[in-house]
């Protein structure tokens, strides 16, 4: 997965790289230096972004698939990836990379982080190199504290600022439903921010302990799952955006086991008992009115892996 694939002049790579969803987020403090320490559960889901990468004269990266704005070429996170690689492994940059986006951007699916760990693979296979796995892992850490999970996929316990990584048991398959909410995404330090200033003016409810949430992963406890999701980032992201309530009501009262919002929002995240059982509340979901787009998922994926395609 690393660099097995070489490519001939002109040669596509193509690679899939999932969106994530935090089972279980717990926030610390703020520290010293502005960052807070986190416990998460990540979970990879089949909503994947595709990336095509090709040899070129110089580095440019385009997107498609979102109407948002995302950053081109060096300012994106690929392209940010590339330039780093480049470095590491004493190349130029010289790649064209084209972005399918299916991830919703600033959605707290970490999209951006999926198309850097995509970048990376998919360059070291390009280039031909055969990177070690814990190497590629490093590289990612550097260029954010998602991209290793990226890199991983599954399920998996991070800490840290999310970037340190031990392997998950897990027996359950979940069925998601995920509804983008409208009007724009969460900028994720905005999120941060907000919640140091809830916890400044008051008591927010913290999300506890991890383990009820590992134990019920290990043994495919569904509705254990369900009743121990929790993220800290929730309170923060109702606050900048109090239509997400409804959104994760509206969810439930269609039948969902449980619903979060991922990561720092605003997407809702709803957990359900099987894929038709999603597909139910996906469609009452859409009903709702709450909603501008429905989407259902499946996890655990599998993290960044080159699809073949060369062409
Ligand atoms: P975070 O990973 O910071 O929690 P997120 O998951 O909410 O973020 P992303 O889709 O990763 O959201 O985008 C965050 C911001 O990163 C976007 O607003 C965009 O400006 C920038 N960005 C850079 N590269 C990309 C990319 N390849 N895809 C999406 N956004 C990107």
């Amino acid at each position: 997965m690393t660099g097995r694939v070489l490519a001939g002049p002109g040669a596509t790579v193509r690679v899939s790289s999932p969106g994530k969803v935090n089972l279980f987020l717990g926030v610390g403090d703020r520290r010293e230096d502005g960052y807070h320490d986190l416990v998460t559960v990540f979970h990879a889901v089949d909503l994947a972004d595709e990336v095509a990468l090709q040899p070129a004269d110089r580095l440019s990266v385009r997107t498609h698939g979102v109407t948002e704005v995302v950053p081109e070429d060096g300012d994106n996170l690929a392209g940010a990836a590339i330039t780093l690689l480049a470095q590491r492994l004493g190349r130029e940059p010289a790649v064209a990379v084209d972005i399918t986006k299916r991830i919703p951007v600033a959605g707290g699916m970490a999209g951006g982080s999926a198309d850097a760990a995509a970048a990376l693979v998919g360059c070291a296979a390009l280039w031909g190199q055969d990177v070690p796995r814990a190497q590629l892992a490093g590289w990612a850490a550097e260029l954010g504290s998602d991209v290793p999970f990226a890199l991983s996929g599954g399920t998996a316990l991070g800490t840290g600022r999310g970037e340190r990584l031990s392997p998950v048991l897990s027996r359950a398959e979940l069925s998601w439903v995920l509804a983008p909410a409208g009007g724009g995404g969460l900028s994720t330090p905005a999120v941060y921010t907000e919640l140091d200033r809830l916890r400044a003016a008051g008591d927010v409810p913290r999300a506890g302990e991890v383990e009820p949430m590992l134990a019920a992963l290990a043994t495919g406890d569904l509705a254990g799952i369900a009743a121990e999701m929790a993220n800290d980032l929730q309170a923060a992201a109702f606050s900048l955006r109090p239509e997400l309530r409804r959104t994760l009501r509206a969810g439930l009262d269609a039948g969902a086991l449980g619903g979060i919002v991922s990561g720092s929002g605003p997407t809702i995240a709803l957990l359900c008992a099987d894929p038709d059982h999603a597909a139910r509340v996906a469609t009452d979901l859409a009903g709702s009115g709450t909603v501008r787009t429905v989407r259902t998922a499946a996890g655990p994926a599998p993290g960044a892996r080159v699809l073949g395609g060369r062409g």
